[in-house]
């Protein structure tokens, strides 16, 4: 049988979930990302692609490779997609996590939704483009990346600071997570499309106090302080902000379901749509949850340092205002270190990209409509993002509609529908082919 795309594709991601890319956070025990890497290179080698790889540090490797297209005036179309995976139980699974089995119509293993699914089908089409000698309309430029699940430091946003000249020309860029659908009935099905991420800023609040004797009368103790900054941000909520994403995917929503929704109160509404509301719950405001204490070092000693570190996430263009709300919240006195941040993206659902998104899905599935959506959580789009591309979060797939998909992410037995994928990657392929 010849090879086309769509009789490839479980077979790589087969082959991609068998290795082991667990990012431990470590780099001493975080090593498979150069054994996916290589598989690539190899599978793209065979079809006569040359990809680049870069080690950010020994064995954090992400490939680049850039497939010439039939205009090279046009801006260039990124695909991106992370090699590396969330560690994985296997005493808390059904099956061993990294056998990449097929049982019940599934395949499954860690990684195989996030997002080995979306790396093994962006390879097999770039594979079958060249087998056919197909030409793209526009350069496509094909990159793998380290680290996703750890901060990124060793992959995507090493490779714009390292390697930008590898992304030159990309105007827009393509990854997780999105493209797949949410079954509203038999004749609709939403299929949603990632336009925006919230920001992250891992803090750290420091207060400082005398340092004293546990058993003297004591008015400046930083433990106290730095408690009370923390319970009232822990309590507090912040405001409702809806950004013209979340107000476009209520509009789509609150119009797919026949319910009404008022874009601006909109958290009666959210409540009544049932699993999409996890997904956008934290999409309505920012938010600021208290994750560490550090404080003391012996019961009778009152410390004169202690601090807290709250992970904050914040909207498209209210990163000043929720930082302003939080140092009300806190006082004058407590001091703010940022030790980890991404700013917030966000990308009109616009233009002919987003256009052939809905056509590509559309002649697959005809009952198909696209909606766009924020991430709560951040991808490697926050790094493509600051190099001035529009990022998109589009893997598709086809979903049964009885499958709770956003509880396979970082999940116990993590799986992808066998026919999802094939029908991913008609739907890439179509996509690609027209944009
Ligand atoms: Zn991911």
């Amino acid at each position: 049988m010849e090879s086309t795309a769509v009789t490839e594709v479980v077979g790589i991601c087969r082959d991609l979930l068998r290795i082991d890319t667990t990012n431990t956070g470590d780099q001493r025990t975080t090593v498979g990302e150069r054994v996916a890497a290589e598989y690539v290179a190899t599978k793209l080698g065979e079809v006569g692609v040359q990809a680049e790889i870069y080690e950010s540090a020994p064995r954090r490797a992400n490939l680049v490779a850039r497939i010439p297209g039939a205009d090279p005036s046009r801006g260039a179309l990124l695909l991106h997609g992370h090699l590396d995976v969330v560690p994985a139980d296997a005493s808390e699974w059904s099956v061993p996590p990294f056998a990449g089995e097929i049982k019940d119509g599934y395949l499954w293993g860690r990684g195989a939704i996030d997002m080995k699914d979306m790396d093994a089908m962006m390879l097999a089409v770039v594979r079958d483009w060249k087998r056919t000698g197909y030409v793209p309309p526009r350069d496509v430029v094909v990159c793998y990346t380290a680290d996703e699940e750890a901060g990124m430091e060793y992959g995507s946003q090493w490779l714009v600071q390292n390697h930008p000249e590898e992304f030159e020309g990309c105007t827009e860029a393509i990854g997780e997570v999105g493209g797949y659908s949410y079954t509203v009935s038999d004749d609709l099905r939403l299929y949603l499309v990632q336009t925006a991420e919230k920001g992250l800023d891992w803090l750290q609040l420091h207060a400082t106090g005398r340092p004293g004797h546990g058993s003297f009368m004591h008015d400046d103790n930083a433990v106290t302080a730095l408690a009370e900054a923390v319970a009232a941000v822990g309590r507090h909520r912040f405001p409702i902000v809806v950004t013209p994403t979340v107000r476009r995917f209520l509009q789509e929503v609150g119009d797919a379901l026949g319910i009404e929704i008022d874009p601006d109160d909109p958290e009666i509404a959210v409540a009544k749509l049932g699993p999409i509301a996890n997904l956008i719950g934290a999409t309505i405001r920012n938010t600021a949850n208290p994750t560490r204490l550090e404080a003391g070092y012996k019961d009778n000693v009152i410390p004169g340092k202690a601090s807290a570190t709250i992970d904050c996430r914040t909207l498209p263009g209210q990163e000043d205002n929720f930082l302003a709300e939080l140092r009300g919240l806190i006082g004058p006195d407590i001091e703010i270190e940022h030790k980890h941040r991404q700013p917030p993206v966000e990308t009109a659902f616009e233009g002919s990209l987003v256009d052939a998104m809905a056509a590509a899905l559309r002649a697959e599935d005809p009952a198909a409509r696209t909606i766009p959506y924020m991430m709560s959580g951040g991808t490697d789009a926050k790094a493509f993002a600051t190099l001035g591309i529009h990022c998109f979060g589009f893997a598709p797939l086809r979903l049964p509609p009885d499958l709770n998909f956003a509880s396979l992410f970082h999940g116990i037995d993590e799986r992808v529908p066998v026919e999802g994928l094939e029908f991913g990657v008609r739907v890439l392929d179509r996509l690609l082919r027209t944009s």
